[in-house]
């Protein structure tokens, strides 16, 4: 699987920020990059700028080294955008709503559930015998939900991550 812009946007975005995907298409490119020089490039305070690193550095998406510089004495951090990196964090996360949508799917096939018609809410069985049938929000009778269009589409998207998934172990 090619490692698209847009794919590197949607990684970054669901992990360290929206924020950060402007500071990761600037050091995408580059390598032991000067933070200093990051924060100018962004027009942007070096402390956010750091702040943003920090939060890829958290999910291993940067790396850095640092140099003391001589003039000044103290320490300048240069660092490098891990494009390897994102292809593992793209698994991660799709593995993890995949099982998240599997238990969504299990309980929507084990269990009735009520919904409202003003849509006010959708309970489960339990919660609608203990409310009596009756809307908590507004009192309506609650009716018993054919979910049948809802487990097609949990199903159909467990089936395109699952496909996703496969091409993505390929290469
Ligand atoms: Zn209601």
């Amino acid at each position: 699987m090619r490692l698209t812009n847009t794919l590197i946007e949607t990684v970054i975005s669901d992990t360290a920020g929206p924020d950060v995907v402007p500071l990761v298409m600037k050091l995408k490119n580059k390598k032991n990059f000067s933070e200093f020089k990051l924060a100018e490039t962004l027009k942007q305070e070096v402390n956010l700028t750091r702040n943003m690193l920090y939060r890829l550095l958290k999910y291993n998406l940067v790396s850095f080294i640092r140099r003391k510089d001589k003039r000044k004495g103290w320490y300048i951090y240069y660092w490098t955008f891990k494009l390897k990196q994102v292809k593992f964090v793209i698994k991660k996360l799709k593995e993890g709503r995949l099982d998240r949508l599997k238990d969504r799917l299990q309980r929507e096939n084990m269990e009735n559930f009520y919904s409202c018609v003003h849509n006010c809410m959708r309970i489960a069985f339990d919660n609608a015998v203990e409310f009596k049938y009756k809307c908590p929000e507004c009192g309506e009778l609650l009716a018993l939900e054919d979910n049948s269009e809802k487990i097609k589409q949990i199903e159909k998207n467990i089936t395109e991550l699952e496909k996703f998934l496969k091409d993505l172990n390929k290469k």
